[in-house]
């Protein structure tokens, strides 16, 4: 059987765990954690990382870093995970659901300006695939009418945008270290803060809305409830988990990208055949292989693809039923404009089995079974 996903494994991951283990230092914040906020700060050239317990707590921080009111409005893909709606819906604010583009299944930035209104507060882009959205013109669209922009970059983690790292362009960016994503820590996330003045609120939040940041760094003798906050610090053994791969970022990243290029190349004769589509990468993105995906004739076909390769032993995904169209996105978001792109593709795509130490033979039999059914 090959598996859709394996979670990335470094074997200096046991030695580090155990470090923490000996020494009892499990809790939060610990050398682990400061070790993998560094590795990002100093990666993506962002202001503060701080590593959370997922990248759907890192979103939330971020929904409140924003100062969302009850009925303020927040514009994102309705082609995404319920994480980048659900962080603003729980501060109150409703979810404007803008069309995707079919070429990278991101939110199409030429109709996010027309979803704008008085409420709205916040842009939530999200890189699909770890594909940059189009983020100069999202930002000029921000900046006009004073928007903050908080990417969910949880896919994005390595990508860039000319030239810049995803998740480090707008003023947050969220990544996930969830066991599906390219470096992986069990369960855990990261928020990028741009603005120093954001960070040490940033910082409070996560402590349970106290200072104690600032007391362990001997800034204030006590410390106490200061602000809103809630509990998004993980486990030290976690974060020595996840450090263990940011050693290895690159081996990593290149193992992805070489079975993602095999992919392409394999099955690009069906695509020239208009018997499928493939990803597609615009010039200015550098993408870190997040996920190998094609896109059947339609949903009937798409079902038949999946059902044959779970017989030749080869689980395959679709995922994101749209939001605007599930049970709770219907009570607390809208749709704004015509859904042109968001349902017909999102029922076309299927994700291939890709991971770190995925061996080239699979992708061989993989891309010779999807041959098959396309020959039948
Ligand atoms: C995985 C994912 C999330 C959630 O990440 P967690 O770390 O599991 O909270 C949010 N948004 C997108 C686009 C994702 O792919």
């Amino acid at each position: 059987m090959i598996n859709f996903n394996v979670p990335p494994y470094i074997d200096t991951a046991a030695g580090y765990i155990n470090e923490c283990v000996k020494a009892q230092k499990i809790c939060g914040d610990g050398q682990y954690t400061k070790k993998c906020n560094e590795w990002f700060e100093k990666k993506t050239g962002t202001g503060k990382c701080l590593l959370t317990t997922s990248c759907t707590h890192a979103t939330e921080l971020a929904a409140i870093l924003c100062d969302l009111k009850e009925g303020d409005e927040v514009i994102l893909p309705s082609y995404t995970f319920v994480s980048t709606a659900n962080a603003f819906a729980l501060r109150g604010a409703v979810p404007v659901f803008v069309d995707i583009r079919p070429d990278t299944m991101n939110i199409d930035e030429k109709k996010i300006e027309d979803a704008i209104t008085d409420k709205t507060k916040v842009i939530a882009p999200v890189h699909y695939a770890g594909v940059g959205c189009e983020m100069d013109t999202i930002m000029d669209i921000a900046k006009r009418h004073n928007l903050k922009v908080v990417e969910d970059a949880a896919q994005g983690v390595m990508s860039e945008y000319k030239g810049r790292a995803l998740g480090s362009i707008g003023d947050f960016g969220a990544y996930s270290f969830h066991e599906t994503k390219n470096y992986s820590m069990g369960e855990g996330g990261a928020l990028l803060i741009k603005d120093k003045k954001d960070a040490e609120r940033a910082e409070i939040i996560r402590e349970k809305g106290t200072d104690r940041a600032k007391f362990f760094r001997g800034q204030v003798d006590k410390y106490t409830w200061v602000d809103l906050g809630s509990s998004y610090l993980p486990s030290d053994m976690n974060a020595a988990y996840l450090y263990s791969q940011l050693e290895v970022a690159d081996k990593i990243n290149e193992d992805r990208l070489s079975s993602w290029d095999h992919y392409k190349t394999r099955l690009q004769t069906l695509a020239d055949d208009e018997k499928i589509s493939l990803p597609y990468i615009p010039a200015e993105c550098k993408h870190n292989a997040h996920m190998f995906y094609i896109k059947c004739k339609d949903l009937d076909e798409r079902t038949s693809l999946i059902s044959f390769l779970k017989q030749n032993e080869i689980l395959s995904v679709f995922h994101y039923i749209p939001l605007h169209s599930a049970p709770a996105g219907q009570r607390l978001g809208r749709f704004h404009g015509a859904d042109e792109y968001t349902t017909r593709e999102s029922e076309r795509l299927v994700r291939l089995p890709l991971y770190y130490g995925l061996k080239p033979e699979q992708v061989d039999y993989i891309c010779d079974k999807i041959t098959e059914f396309y020959a039948k």
